[in-house]
């Protein structure tokens, strides 16, 4: 429970499974009004059937005209969360012009977009907010087959620094949060297989994976006024593997 989060309002993006599902019902428990966007209804139903309180929005972020239309009348929002990512892996020579463009239209250019929406309001309002960009210990070291996904991470916390530069004089914050793997749909791509996984293992100095909770954690911290002065940060929620 963070006390400072209590009555304001949240949109999450990718809140139908994973970090995002677990971002979303923090965010509710400590008195957050919360807007789950995501792609597939069915993930809506059975959050709002978990969570009553829950409101949602069914939207595909990578379309830019669909998205435009769905968050227009989103009403005032304090805090965002730009989670939702997906992740292809293919050797770098075979890297293909789809799978370029599918990464980087989700996980860079809705960032950039669903921001843009967001913090125009932020700004109108005049009380500032907070923006958390889900970024990867990817966009900071390089890893076999993950090319593009690394360069999408990379343009993450880039662009994360640029609007901390340009929206923190509206009282408006932008931060990164870094996670090592994390065994959601998503990590399972890479890592279900033991023996990469021990790879990685070793190279993490506290000798285990992230926790959805502990990736949860570290958002609601830079969401919350505890990180009032902090902006334009990367944070790794790593157990030490940027640091190695
Ligand atoms: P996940 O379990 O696959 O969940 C991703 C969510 O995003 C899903 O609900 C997905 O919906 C949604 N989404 C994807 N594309 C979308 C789109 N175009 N429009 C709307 N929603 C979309 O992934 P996760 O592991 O929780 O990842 C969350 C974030 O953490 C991502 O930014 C990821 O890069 C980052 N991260 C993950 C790991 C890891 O090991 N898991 C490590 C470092 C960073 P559908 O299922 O319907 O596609």
């Amino acid at each position: 429970m963070e006390p400072s989060l209590a009555c304001k309002r949240a949109l999450v993006t990718g809140a139908g499974k994973g970090i995002g599902r677990a971002t979303a019902k923090a965010l509710l428990a400590c008195g957050v009004e919360v807007i789950a966007v995501t792609r597939t209804q069915s993930d809506l139903d059975s959050l709002v059937q978990e969570c009553p309180k829950m409101l949602t929005i069914c939207v595909d972020i990578s379309n830019w005209e669909a998205t435009e239309n769905a968050l227009k009348d989103v009403g005032p929002i304090d805090l965002l969360v730009n989670n939702a990512a997906v992740s292809i892996l293919e050797p770098f020579l075979e890297v293909t012009q789809e799978a370029f463009d599918k990464l980087f239209n989700v996980n860079v250019k809705a960032v950039l977009h669903v921001s843009q929406i967001i913090a125009k309001g932020m700004k109108c309002r005049g009380e500032g907010g907070a923006i958390v960009n889900v970024s990867s210990q990817a966009s900071q070291c390089a890893l076999k087959d993950h090319a593009v996904y690394c360069a999408t991470k990379g343009a993450v916390d880039m662009l994360t620094k640029v609007m901390a530069l340009e929206l923190g004089p509206h009282k408006i914050r932008v931060n990164t949060v870094n996670p090592t793997v994390v065994m959601t749909a998503l990590g399972r791509i890479a890592w279900s297989d033991p023996v990469k996984s021990a790879g990685m293992l070793s190279r993490i100095p506290m000798g285990k994976f992230a926790e959805v909770e502990d990736v949860v954690n570290a958002i609601i911290f830079l969401l919350s006024d505890k990180s009032a002065m902090i902006n334009g940060v990367t944070l790794p929620v790593d157990g030490g593997f940027l640091a190695s």
